[in-house]
């Protein structure tokens, strides 16, 4: 199975991805995770990224077009996969249907979470991230016993830079300039189904596998 996850940043296609990619025994393939990896690895890419990452503004396309398709091209697209965070504007989405045509494969389904902007801000306002294996965690929801210890692998929990308030509106607003378009593109394709991402993580899980069976 090939899935893409559109939707604003902190809608859960994180969340949505992992739990996803365990299920089905699919690669998550996250460009925000390549990118914050190369980052903390420091090399010359992952500085330029972050400095974009950090204002809430996108990577260049033919940066993350190549990204992609170097990830595509190893065994990690092998078993199937599920793509977080990419493609991110039209020329990304154009450029990824090129590059799984040259591999002869497609993508099954085009999964658009959607929940209103508020929420989003909310959301990302209250996630803590752990600093070790990246897994994410809602201060009010999640009942941390210690706020700073990651509950899974005990690393620091921090707050991502993107994710104070002023970067979030930044990030919503590149969103809904650049990235919103891509799911008219996937519509004409006949690939997008749009999901209420507004319950609980189990119940936007279920309406996600609930779609995926039923065509
Ligand atoms: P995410 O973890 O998906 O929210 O991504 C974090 C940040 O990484 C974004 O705000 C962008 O700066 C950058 N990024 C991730 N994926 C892409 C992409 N497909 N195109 C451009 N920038 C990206």
């Amino acid at each position: 199975m090939r899935l893409i996850l559109l939707g604003p940043p902190g809608v859960g296609k994180g969340t949505q991805a992992k739990l996803l990619a365990s299920l089905f025994t699919i690669s998550h393939i996250s460009t925000g995770d390549i990118l914050r990896e190369a980052a903390a690895a420091g090399t010359e890419l992952g500085l330029k990224a972050k400095e974009l990452m950090d204002a809430g503004r996108l990577v260049p396309d033919d940066v993350m077009i190549g990204i992609i398709r170097d990830v595509l091209r190893t065994d990690r697209s092998v078993p199937g996969f599920i793509l977080d965070g990419f493609p991110r504007t039209v020329p990304q989405a154009v450029a990824l249907t090129k590059l799984l045509e040259e591999l002869n494969l497609s993508i099954d389904r085009v999964i658009n979470m959607e929940v209103d902007e508020e929420e989003v801000v909310r959301r990302l306002g209250k996630r803590l991230t752990c600093q070790t294996c990246g897994r994410t965690y809602n201060v009010e929801t999640d009942r941390l016993i210690d706020p700073k210890k990651c509950p899974n692998c005990g690393g620091k929990l921090v707050k991502r830079e993107d994710d104070k308030p002023a970067t979030i509106r930044k990030r919503l607003r590149v969103y809904s300039e650049l990235t919103a378009p891509v799911k008219e593109y996937y519509k004409k394709l006949g690939l997008l189904e749009n999901v209420s991402a507004k319950g609980s993580i189990e119940q936007v899980k279920s309406s996600i596998l609930e779609l995926l069976d039923h065509r």
